[in-house]
């Protein structure tokens, strides 16, 4: 039997390759570096710059032409980071000091790196990551050390943190998975693993387990389960290949749930939407059978650039999403920046509780600037098909008169500059705050729909912050509480005649799903992957006996028990 190790399971599937060890240790190269004058170090150093951000201009090019802009928008802020002309000043400094131009380059970096990890800030300490990424391209540079080449046979990389750059610089099908010493699901490297569907695993450094993995192993892989194998036996490589067959063999049943509508036995319709970050997910979306996009998390137009986009640069953006849904619902959320997403061209102050702080439509309300061009881009969009607004965070109705009042001369606006605009586009809040949620009869009559963000709203229903990990026992969508706010904000919808939908991660449980269908709710958005699970349990069951069930849970007094009914009923 090989030797297993395991870790956090971040991105499902099982796979198998050579392990590849990304981030490259670059201390021999150091010491064999013959350093030249100060003056001409500096000047080395410089000339690295200079070419390292015309390589990834170039690459970025590439890379927008190949639609991979997510990716795109990664490089981008690594360029920014290289040209920072504070990162220039240090890496001089730094010169002066060790008359070294590379381990100048790697010190400023390390530096600079250290203060964003020292922000206690998940998304800043994901980013001392890219920083040192940066530094390390630069020193490669002047070191002339070669990026690793890339064999016939698929890789699974490796590393304690592996730079961003490396897993976006790799062709997808070259990739089988991605194992990684420290990281999380918000870190540069996952979210492009994820966005390929690549298996991932994080958290290996703890016990040094990552330490077990040598260049040139071949491993199995289980994301699932957090699992490594390796250098598997015969035995563990036949069994690893029966679960792959049936991997795509799962892969293939549920391609064939594509074009069936998520509908129950007895005929009770529920749409099954997608949450995207980019146009670019709507195709990948519609192959699952998502019958729409329920959730655009439009922040990621405003993120990884240096600047706020234009309206021009938005409308191009939400244009795309629309035209791709083809006449289908496209839900475009307007920006949700704060709480855990910055958005470090804004200046926004360091706040104590950034998720109750100054976040989303409380940003919006006060910037026209941004609120304005936002809401035109979109209105402007809507005419390429069927596109709706969606308000963040939203807490009193006083809000969303305000926001009302802002489409409205967002309206008179594009009609005085001529510009066509599609006059129906439907407006409706996120349900994410317990205040939004109890007041939804009230709201009911103001808003064409309500999209219920459990993410958000279990976290402040129950006072869970939804990254800590140590609580996250604790955070559990079928807390009584949480499923009594979810009744009530459908109830209030069917009451006044409006659609209700939710598009937090809860929609993705397909014993979830079966609740929120007997309780009435007509839309269902999640990550794509997720679709035709959920949609397979909905059309397993009658609506009478989904109901009968959500009786029974509706009287239940502990969230754990309830889950664990469902998983013995379902
Ligand atoms: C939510 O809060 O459930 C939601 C969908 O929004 P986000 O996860 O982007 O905060
Ligand atoms: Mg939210």
């Amino acid at each position: 039997m090989a030797e297993k190790v395991r870790g956090k399971g971040v991105i499902s599937g099982i796979a198998m390759g050579k392990i590849m060890l990304a981030g490259q240790n670059l201390d021999g190269y150091l010491v064999n570096y013959k350093p030249e004058a100060k003056e001409t170090e500096k000047q080395k150093a410089q000339a690295a710059i200079t070419a390292v951000a015309e390589n990834l201009r170039e690459s970025i090019e590439q890379m927008k032409k190949d639609d991979m802009a997510e990716q795109a928008a990664i490089l981008e802020a690594h360029r920014m980071m290289i040209q920072d002309p504070m990162m220039a000043q240090n890496i001089e400094t730094k010169v002066e000091e060790l008359g070294n131009a590379p381990r100048a380059v790697l010190k400023a970096a390390e530096e600079q790196a250290q203060m964003f990890e020292q922000m206690e800030d998940d998304y800043f300490a994901a980013r001392a990551v890219d920083l040192r990424d940066v530094g390390k391209r630069v020193a490669k540079y002047i070191l002339g050390v070669k990026e690793p080449e890339i064999g016939n046979e698929k890789v699974v990389l490796c590393g304690h943190e592996i730079e961003p750059s490396v897993i976006a610089g790799m062709p997808t099908d070259k990739i089988a998975g991605v194992l990684l010493g420290a990281g999380s699901t918000t870190c540069h490297a996952v979210i492009i693993a994820k966005s390929r569907a690549i298996p991932t695993i994080v958290g290996l450094d703890k016990e040094n387990r990552i330490d077990k993995i040598a260049d040139g192993d071949r491993v199995i892989i289980d994301g699932e389960r957090g699992e490594v194998t390796i250098n598997p036996d015969e035995e563990e490589v036949a069994a690893y290949e029966a679960k792959f067959k049936k991997q795509q063999e799962l892969a293939a049943h549920y391609a064939a749930l594509r074009d069936l509508p998520g509908e129950t036995t007895d005929g009770v319709r529920v749409d099954l939407m997608a949450n995207i970050g980019t146009h670019m997910d709507v195709e990948n979306a519609l192959n699952y059978g998502a019958e729409g996009v329920g959730l655009f998390r439009s922040e990621f137009v405003f993120m990884g650039r240096e600047d706020i986009p234009t309206e021009e640069d938005q409308f191009k953006a939400y244009k795309q999403a629309v035209e791709k849904c083809a006449g289908k619902l496209c839900v475009i959320r307007t920006m949700d920046i704060g709480g855990d997403k910055p958005l470090p061209y804004l200046n926004i102050p360091h706040e104590d509780n950034p998720f109750l702080g100054y976040r989303a439509v409380r940003i919006s309300l006060q910037r026209r600037d941004l609120f304005l061009p936002q809401l035109k881009a979109i209105l402007r969009a809507g005419v390429y098909g069927k596109a709706a607004i969606m308000i963040p965070m939203i807490i009193n109705v006083a809000e969303f008169k305000k926001v009302k009042e802002f489409v409205e001369e967002a309206k008179v606006e594009l009609a005085h500059e001529g510009k066509a605009y599609a006059d129906n586009v439907q407006v409706g809040i996120m349900v994410e705050t317990p205040a939004a949620a109890i007041m939804t009869p009230v709201f009911a009559k103001y808003v064409d729909f309500f999209s219920i963000g459990t993410n958000d709203l279990c976290q402040y229903t129950l006072a869970v912050d939804r990254g800590n990990a140590n609580i996250s026992y604790l955070y559990n969508h079928f807390n009584p509480a949480v499923l009594r706010l979810i009744k009530r904000t459908v109830e209030s919808a069917r009451e006044n005649g409006i659609w209700a939908g939710m598009c937090g991660e809860m929609a993705s449980d397909p014993h979830a799903a079966v609740l929120l269908m007997a309780m009435g709710m007509n839309e269902l958005s999640m990550s794509a992957p997720s679709i035709p699970r959920v949609k397979e349990q909905l059309r397993s069951i009658s609506s009478v006996k989904a109901k009968e069930i959500l009786t029974k849970v509706m009287q239940m007094e502990d969230g754990d028990e309830i889950k664990a009914y469902l998983d013995q009923v379902l």
